[in-house]
């Protein structure tokens, strides 16, 4: 995780600097709510993990699970 900007309380991405709210682009809709946890997870497969890293699906499936169970938007109640 990048330091000294805001990051993404969902995804633990760093947001652009004058972004209002808790969560970027890819973890809200189109009003902004959050995305519900299912989305949020199958995003960070698909775009970070497959996409970026190269992994396959269920070694990132696990990996993406991991990275949320450590960020604010998903501290407790998220399986
Ligand atoms: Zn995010």
């Amino acid at each position: 995780m990048l330091m000294g900007g805001p990051a993404c309380e969902s995804c633990g991405r760093p947001m652009a600097t004058g972004t209002s709210g808790k969560y970027c682009d890819g973890c809200t809709d189109s009003r902004g709510q959050l995305l519900s946890y299912e989305q949020v997870h199958r995003g960070l497969v698909e775009r970070e993990f497959m996409g970026r890293n190269g992994m396959q699906r269920e070694q990132a499936e696990v990996a993406a699970r991991n990275a949320l169970s450590r960020m604010p938007a998903w501290q407790g109640g998220a399986r």
